[in-house]
């Protein structure tokens, strides 16, 4: 690793130094100060200027089939409630439940229920006239849905600005603007080199979401973290006519799929201000920011199929994001295989804002060496890094 040199730069020490003020990096802040590390949060930008920002805000179980992502996520609903409670609820948190809808063939989406119901999911079959009560807006075409209760919404970027505020008060230190160039390993300590601080450390959390592989790799390590785009259009506010978080059940295939090509399929949602969200498309092409109409008009076409009350909507805006995606569709949750100290809290594709509570306090549990919430064997770096997947 190259030489870090200490010239001109502030020296500040630290148990803990977390990268990534996403609202992976707050919830693992939130958990950490509470067992009393010393701990600093440090991001290249600010507050939810990555991916957090440009999630949803869904804190869903519905979309995931029975295996560690689910059990993860079944623990995370809970744990935010009890993060809102701490924090004060001001990030437009509630239970608003998810329907998932088949349009056709409504066998996989039962099955899918079925086997949910058997590991905790609450899922509630509804019919053509339950559906109508659930949803009054949504098209009389549409036969059959599951209704899942759990399902939960915040607003991501609110949601890890004020658990950091609230981490702050708690004695933690949130730093902007400090791009990690270096990290450096020796005697079993850390330092982390920015333009113009050195951190010193025993602890690193790499909560850089999409860009965890290059802090990685600054580090002399190596992760197969790779971004995924989504779009989201965004209408101007309306009266309400959605009510949950309404989806084609052939969403929950576009997000365990691997591939490469765009998939989309119907997500839409109401928020508290009275736009609706319209989700969710799929594709990996690198960091490319740039629009594509045929996406925006298939979305959209899907959408006005399902809800057709939408078909005169007026879209306030778009835009996209990268989700943080790993070759196996689970986050990355543990030590790096490599680097003593460092920990690795990233790869949570399109649920990072639902698993963020429970991948904060597994993570937190891990560096106490106390017992994890869940069995973090599924979720650990060493099964890409000793098999070498890239
Ligand atoms: C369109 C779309 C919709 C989504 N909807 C949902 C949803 O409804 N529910 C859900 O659960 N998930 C959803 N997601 C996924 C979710 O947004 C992400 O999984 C989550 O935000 C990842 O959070 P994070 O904290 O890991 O990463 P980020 O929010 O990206 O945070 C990483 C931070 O690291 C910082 N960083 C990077 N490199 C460096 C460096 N070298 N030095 C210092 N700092 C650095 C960045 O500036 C950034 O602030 C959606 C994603 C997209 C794109």
């Amino acid at each position: 690793m190259a030489h870090v040199s200490t010239s001109a730069r502030e020296e500040i020490g630290a148990d803990l130094v977390i990268i990534g003020a996403g609202i992976v990096g707050a919830m693992c802040a939130h958990y950490a100060i509470a067992s009393g590390l010393r701990t600093i949060v440090i991001d290249r930008n600010s507050v939810a200027s990555g991916t957090t920002g440009a999630g949803e805000g869904n804190i869903m179980v519905s979309d995931k089939s029975p295996g560690p992502e689910l059990d993860l996520a079944l623990i995370s609903r809970e744990l935010w409630f009890e993060v809102g409670a701490r924090v004060g609820d001001s990030f437009e948190l509630v239970a608003k439940g998810g329907v998932s809808v088949a349009r056709s063939n409504p066998k996989p989406l039962h099955d899918l229920a079925e086997s949910q119901s058997r590991v905790g999911v609450d899922a509630r079959e509804v019919d053509q006239i339950a559906l109508s009560k659930l949803e009054p807006f949504i098209s009389p075409e549409i036969k059959y849905g599951v209704h899942y209760p759990q399902d939960a919404q915040c607003q991501p970027m609110l949601a890890a600005a004020r658990i950091l505020q609230d981490f702050q008060r708690r004695g933690g230190k949130v730093i902007a603007r400090q791009e990690v160039l270096e990290i450096e390993e020796s005697d079993g300590a850390l330092s982390i080199r920015t333009p113009d601080m050195i951190f010193r450390t025993t602890h690193i959390i790499n909560a850089a979401g999409t860009w965890a592989g290059e802090i990685a790799k600054r580090a002399g390590s190596d992760l197969p973290i790779m971004p995924r785009r989504g779009f989201i259009l965004v209408t101007a506010p309306l009266p309400q006519y959605v009510f949950h978080k309404v989806y084609d059940s052939d969403y929950v295939d576009n997000v365990a799929s691997s591939d490469a090509d765009l998939q989309t399929s119907t997500v839409i949602e109401g928020t508290k201000s009275g736009t609706i969200l319209i989700g969710a498309s799929r594709e990996r092409v690198g960091y490319d920011k740039s629009m594509s109409v045929p996406v925006i008009k298939k979305l959209a076409r899907q959408a006005t199929s399902l809800f057709p009350v939408l078909k005169d909507a007026q879209l306030l805006r778009v835009y996209n994001g990268f989700r943080p995606y790993s070759p196996d569709h689970l986050p990355v949750i543990g030590p790096d295989s490599k680097i003593k100290g460092l920990y690795h809290c990233a790869g949570h594709e399109g649920a990072g804002i639902g698993l963020s509570a429970a991948s904060g306090k597994l993570i937190a549990e891990l560096i106490q060496g106390v017992k994890p919430l869940i069995d973090p064997t599924p979720f650990s770096p060493a099964r890409f890094q000793l098999a070498g997947v890239r």
